[in-house]
């Protein structure tokens, strides 16, 4: 089941040239629980893989990569409320067109997000207003020490804005083996965000009746517009979180730049990541095998397949330049390793 000295430029959307000294590729618990016992022996560093969409390989990993690949999809309907169980190698997009074919409404605005479930709590997932906490119901966990296995509620997980305590106090102590989300019969349609009018408006869709799929369509079309397919261009998605400043730095900068974008978080304010670094003149650049995408600033992308360095290197060059330009810090979304 473990194999050595393993290519991992397939198993990363940046599609990254580095080796994996050890790789397992867990179908079920038993593997997971072999998998891990490999490592304890040998004293080997862990990475859990799912997708490879949020990750960047500085180098070769010198460790064992136990690659989620279990399967499992239950849907339960209890009443007015309906749960979905999906075990952490399920792909995403998958889930959330089964739970949209089924008619039901909640994880429509989360299509087309690369990946499986077993990382979508890792980062609170999120897209268009919607994350996955405000379906999340609970999940299952190995902790890596003493291979129990552990319950978390939505508040054992402290989600946050991209963030989770698994980013936090509990990273790198558990693996995820499966995810359940609960949706309601009541449902709301979330499309306050400028590309979904924007859209609905195009295609003159009323927005007053929409369905989940009618939305999931209209999200379908808004990413495959903006954002590169992997399969075509390599990239992490964002490279960069949306920065969130403080009220004088943000009257600062919007009496610099009236048409800065940002939007109110409490008494704090959110920056549009992708909108500093292409006023900052990176949008479409190239720099060697890589770049900043053409349409969306705010995406690194990898076409020439260069190595981590290139991007690491790229991507501390945009977060100086934006510093400079503008006294804000970004912090990379996607883990570096090793
Ligand atoms: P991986 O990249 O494999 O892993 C990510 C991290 O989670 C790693 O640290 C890994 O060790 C850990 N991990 C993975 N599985 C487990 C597990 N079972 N147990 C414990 N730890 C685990 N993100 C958004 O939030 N919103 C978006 O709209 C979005 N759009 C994207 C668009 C594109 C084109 C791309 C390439 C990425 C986008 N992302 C987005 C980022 C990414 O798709 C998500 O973060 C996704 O959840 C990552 O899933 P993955 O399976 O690929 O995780
Ligand atoms: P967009 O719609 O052009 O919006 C630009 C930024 O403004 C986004 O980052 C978004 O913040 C914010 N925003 C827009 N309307 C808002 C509103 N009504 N209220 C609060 N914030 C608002 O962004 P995009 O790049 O095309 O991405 C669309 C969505 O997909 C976003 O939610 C984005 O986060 C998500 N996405 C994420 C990744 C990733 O890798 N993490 C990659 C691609 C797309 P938020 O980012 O907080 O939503």
């Amino acid at each position: 089941m473990i194999q050595a000295d393993v290519d991992l430029q397939p198993y990363n959307t940046l599609a990254i040239a580095a080796r994996a000294a050890h790789f397992a590729q867990v179908e079920n618990l038993d593997q997971l629980r072999e998998a891990l016992e490999f490592a304890r022996r040998k004293k080997l560093p862990i990475l859990p893989l799912g997708g490879g969409s949020n990750i960047v390989l500085t180098g070769n990993f010198p460790g064992l990569v136990i690659h989620l690949d279990n399967p499992g999809l239950e849907v339960r309907e209890q009443g007015e409320r309906t749960l979905v169980t999906a075990g952490a190698g399920e792909n995403w997009h998958q889930l959330v067109m089964a739970t949209v074919d089924r008619g039901l409404g909640g994880l429509e605005n989360l299509a087309l997000i690369p990946g499986r479930i077993g990382a979508a709590p890792i980062q609170n997932i999120g897209a268009y207003g919607v994350e996955l906490r405000d379906s999340f119901s609970s999940l299952e966990a190995l902790h890596i020490a003493t291979g129990e296995m552990h319950s978390f509620s939505a508040s054992d997980c402290e989600f946050g804005y991209r963030d989770s305590v698994f980013k936090g106090r509990a990273r790198d102590q558990y693996i995820i083996t499966s995810v359940s989300l609960e949706l309601h019969g009541e449902w709301h349609p979330r499309v306050d965000y400028p590309a979904l009018q924007q859209y609905f408006r195009e295609q003159q869709i009323d927005s007053s009746g929409l369905t989940p799929r009618a939305v999931a369509e209209a999200v379908i079309a808004v990413r495959n517009s903006k954002l590169p397919d992997p399969a075509q261009i390599p990239n992490a998605g964002s490279f960069f979180k949306n920065p969130i400043i403080d009220g004088d730095l943000y009257r600062e900068l919007k009496k610099a730049h009236p048409d800065l974008v940002a939007y109110e978080v409490g008494e704090r304010w959110k920056l549009a990541a992708g909108w500093l670094i292409d006023r900052a003149g990176w949008r479409g650049k190239r720099q060697g095998a890589v770049g900043v995408h053409e349409r969306q600033a705010l995406v690194l992308v990898n076409p020439g397949h260069g190595a981590g360095a290139e991007v690491t290197g790229l991507a501390q060059e945009i977060a100086a330049d934006i510093h400079a330009k503008y006294g804000v810090e970004l912090e990379p979304e996607p883990r570096f390793y090793p």
